[in-house]
């Protein structure tokens, strides 16, 4: 086993995920098979209960784990799906350990931090790398060196290079390098107050990503090179990019690719970018663009719609279209009527998911404008289960229609909660989570979007649709055209518009550079038809 850890210093949101991504990604561009682990150094055993504007996004994976955002972003740069032990908490951890002292397997002996939680964590760390058959498993310490938190992890990571022995274990640390005053000048002394915090606790970096507004120039990489104690060409400079696909092209520039096989005593074949270049030209080699409206609660923290935002970005390096995300916040909408008015020039909208009552009224009436209007539409999750909400409400004349999570009362429960979610008390990663497998109806619209009548999506509910309704609506025009396999509404869509499609999966979570998601490709060529027959290109002049 081969292990590299990526740390970070100085602040917190350096893009250490996605550094951590494109590192992984330079080995498996050279064959090396690679996965990744994400240490979120908090007590909480998994994101599913923190609230979006805390750590962005909750993620979810195959297996129903609701994981830290960052690992959406292993899964799209490494293009492989991980399963939920790639994600370890102390909340975890400690679980792991007090069930084992409560079992009695320490009988006897005193627990403590070392050696039963270090123990732990790096008993976990080979356990994932050995069930992901990895050559390589990259680890990433969430937070900052010199955090109480995550002292226990990094302690761990320290006894293991020492346990796997020399040329098994390489340390990246990201830093940042600010640039201040009149003259713009490069700063390297919070890097290496971090880098000696790093060597305080016996770890010493091998490489050096600073991350930065700009470039650094040889004379700084050069002191922190003498400084930090590492080689002139192990300081690598990451300064931000138009789109974080570009670092890994970025990091190889700078011979990464090839240190780090050094570093882990890989064999350095030479490495394949071609459909990641491929991507990336088409990307940035856009002929025009279109606007597609976001209407969510969560807008100020847009890393709270992350995957959402991702995936059209995987749009645009497909279609060659460049494709501009307008926001809204769901609550503005019902305050300001005019909010509508300039939605309705967008060429296309979005309703991602969402929990409780608070904005639900401005989604349902931006729904209601790209049905009325005839705006390309999809709905995920909360979207879709809105959108049958804003269906029965001006369609079948029930207006008083909602959801029970909204109205728990109300004479038109259209969408309710989950039969087996009655009784629940526990909140924690009870909702109905993971993927599951979707039958489409043949000929549908999602069906020829799909390109196949039967897809594995991943969920994370706890309402449906009510089906007492479901007659009504299809005598109305919304049809049923995705169910689960025990018979619950997947997905709704009206055939007479030219796109009007809901699901009650989170299709973003699949979206990948190398393989954007089919429904968000559909929405966005819808967005492009829509935008041609708005604006015709000017006839050409008649010949005398
Ligand atoms: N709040 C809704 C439910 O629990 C939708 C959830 C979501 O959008 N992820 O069913």
């Amino acid at each position: 086993m081969k292990v590299l850890v990526v740390s970070g210093g100085v602040i917190s949101g350096l893009g250490k995920g996605i550094t951590t991504s494109s590192l992984g990604r330079l080995l498996k561009a050279r064959g090396v098979p690679v996965t990744i682990l994400k240490i979120d150094p908090y007590l909480n055993v998994d994101a599913g209960t923190m609230n979006p504007y805390q750590h962005g996004e909750v993620f979810v994976l195959d297996d129903g784990t609701e994981a830290d955002l960052d690992l959406g972003t292993y899964e799209r740069f490494l293009g492989q799906s991980l399963v939920g032990t790639h994600n370890l908490t102390t909340g975890k951890i400690y679980r792991a350990v007090i069930e084992k002292e409560r079992r009695g397997d320490y009988l006897g002996n005193t627990v403590q931090i070392i050696p039963h939680v270090t123990g732990e964590i790096k008993r976990t760390i080979r356990e994932v790398a050995q069930a992901a058959g990895a050559e390589v498993i990259l680890v990433e310490v969430g937070g900052t060196v010199g955090d109480i938190e995550s002292m226990p992890f990094l302690e761990a990571l320290r006894e293991l290079s020492y346990e796997l022995g020399e040329g098994h274990m390489a340390f990246v640390h990201t830093t940042l390098v600010p640039v201040v005053g009149p003259v713009g000048e490069a700063k390297t002394k919070p890097t290496q107050h971090s880098v000696r915090e790093l060597r305080a606790i016996g770890i010493r970096p091998n490489l050096i990503i600073a991350r930065g507004p700009a470039p650094l120039t040889p004379d700084i990489k050069a002191k922190i090179s003498l400084f930090c104690d590492v080689p002139p060409e192990a300081v690598i400079s990451v300064p931000d990019q138009p789109i974080i696909y570009e670092v890994p092209l970025v990091l190889e520039a700078q011979g990464v690719g090839a240190q780090l096989t050094r570093l882990l005593g890989l064999p350095d074949r030479p490495p394949d970018f071609a459909a990641w270049k491929e991507f990336l030209t088409t990307y940035r080699r856009c002929e025009g663009s279109v606007e597609v409206a976001i209407v969510g609660k969560y807008t100020e923290l847009r890393d709270a719609y992350l995957s959402h935002s991702e995936a059209f970005h995987h749009c645009q390096g497909h279609l060659g279209v460049e494709v501009r995300l307008q926001w809204y916040d769901s609550e503005d909408i019902p305050r300001n009527p005019s909010l509508l008015a300039r939605l309705e020039r967008s060429d296309a909208l979005l309703v991602p998911g969402g929990f409780g009552p608070r904005g639900v009224e401005g989604k349902i009436r931006s729904i209601e404008t790209a049905r009325s209007r005839g705006i390309p539409y999809l709905g995920v999750c909360y979207g879709f289960q809105m959108q049958a909400v804003e269906f029965a409400r001006n369609v079948l004349g029930l207006p008083h229609a909602n959801s029970t999570e909204v109205d728990p009362e109300g004479p038109d429960p259209v969408v309710c909660l989950l039969e087996e979610q009655k009784g629940l008390n526990d909140l924690g990663g009870t909702m109905r989570l993971g993927a599951q497998r979707v039958i489409l109806t043949p000929g549908s619209k999602v069906a020829s979007v799909y390109g196949k009548n039967e897809v594995w999506e991943r969920h994370r509910h706890r309402f449906e649709i009510n089906p007492q309704y479901l007659e009504r609506f299809r005598e109305a025009g919304l049809l049923v055209t995705g169910t689960s396999v025990d018979g619950r509404v997947e997905v709704l869509e009206e055939p007479n518009h030219p796109f009007f499609v809901g699901v009650q999966f989170h299709p973003e979570f699949l979206s990948r550079p190398e393989a954007p998601h089919p429904l968000y490709m559909a929405l966005v060529r819808a967005a492009i038809a829509r935008k041609e027959v708005a604006t015709p290109v000017a006839p050409a002049p008649a010949l005398a």
